[in-house]
């Protein structure tokens, strides 16, 4: 599947919000939003106009479909799925997207971002209950074991990530067994359990124009 391949950090800026898209360097001062707080582009320090309506369900819609590395079509076959199914489409369209595998071992802990959490799963380097899968849309079950194949953990870059495992806080749908670096879905996520600053009915009301 495609994937935005161009300059991450202008993404952030043109949200106006930290995306934590850059993994480690996002924490440190070269973070691009603390050093230029202003939108990208020839006309990014002018004045700010009042958005629109179109405008705010447009930037949350955009927000949410550069969290978790998303193209416009795949984004949109998502919100699809959300409104074919039973609830509230806008909180479903996040479980949906919190369910990918790359955003699942980037939550693990597995990747510093969810874009390396991508480039990891398509090399090879997970298993979901002892299969390989290197598919970064693959949607994890609950009872899913989600674990570092045995082969990759003395890379130098997972070993890495491997010692720094648990540093970070586990969403509460997902545990984490740091000794067999390995993860299990404990429950399907729901919205409590998504902590992005994310207004999902301004992206339904988006797309229902
Ligand atoms: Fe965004 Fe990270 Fe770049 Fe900062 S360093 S602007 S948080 S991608």
């Amino acid at each position: 599947m495609a994937r935005y391949s161009g300059p991450v950090c202008r993404l952030c800026r043109r949200e106006g919000m930290k995306l934590f898209l850059k993994g480690e360097r996002c924490y440190t001062g070269k973070c691009a939003i603390d050093r230029r707080a202003y939108a990208p582009g020839q006309h990014g320090q002018a004045r700010a106009k009042k958005p629109t309506d179109f405008g705010l369900q447009l930037r949350e819609k955009q927000k949410a479909r550069r969290l978790y590395g998303v193209l416009e079509k795949q984004f949109r076959s998502y919100f699809d799925e959300a409104a074919r199914r039973k609830g509230v489409t806008g909180e479903t369209l996040l479980s949906l997207l919190e369910r990918r595998l790359d955003n699942v071992v980037f939550q693990l802990g597995f990747a510093a971002s969810r874009a390396e959490g991508r480039q990891l799963v398509s090399h090879g380097h997970f298993t979901v209950n002892g299969r390989k899968v290197n598919i970064a849309s693959y949607s994890v079950r609950a009872g899913e074991v989600i674990a570092v194949k045995e082969g990759s953990k003395s890379s130098p870059r997972m070993k890495q990530l491997l010692e720094n495992l648990g540093s970070r806080a586990v969403p509460g749908w997902l545990s984490l067994d740091a000794n067999s670096a390995s993860g299990t879905v404990v429950a399907l996520p729901t919205r409590e359990d998504i902590q992005l600053p994310i207004q999902e009915h301004l992206i339904v009301e988006k797309y229902s124009r």
